[in-house]
């Protein structure tokens, strides 16, 4: 189950997200999400396993808004890009070279959030920028 692996991955990665906002918990709408071809990762199977992951927790009601980034591939030899076919095993039509380089299409990350915070933060003291610090005198 990839996509669980997946789901994981992006729970741990939004986890972090929400440390930035602590102590408030953002109540998160849209997660969008850039997932290349060739990460082998079916959207509708990993919204669903996302739904599943995340009902009860501070993420519940937030829905992935998936775009897909379609495998691109490099030429070897003539510095080409192209779409790759795994019917022709990848291989470069310009050429006929093996793929050994991917330009994209194996991505798997978070490109924005939409969110709300629960009450518009107050600005306190502890925002506002700091004076530098007094270099001790040498002794
Ligand atoms: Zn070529």
């Amino acid at each position: 189950m990839h996509e669980v692996d997946m789901t994981k991955c992006l729970v741990l990665s939004m986890q972090e997200w929400r440390q930035q906002h602590d102590p408030v918990t953002p109540q998160v709408q849209t997660v969008h999400l850039q997932v290349g071809t060739f990460t082998c990762v079916e959207p509708d199977q990993l919204v669903t396993t996302w739904r599943a992951a995340v009902r009860g927790s501070w993420l519940d009601g937030a829905e992935l808004a998936i775009e897909t980034v379609p495998l691109v591939g490099r030429c070897v030899l003539c510095n080409g890009t192209y779409s790759p076919d795994p019917q022709q095993a990848y291989r470069s039509p310009c050429c006929n070279q093996p793929m050994e380089e991917i330009v994209s299409g194996r991505e798997l990350r978070i490109r924005s959030v939409d969110y709300r915070l629960p009450e518009p933060a107050s600005p306190s003291a502890t925002t506002a920028p700091q004076a530098p610090l007094a270099t001790a005198a040498a002794v």
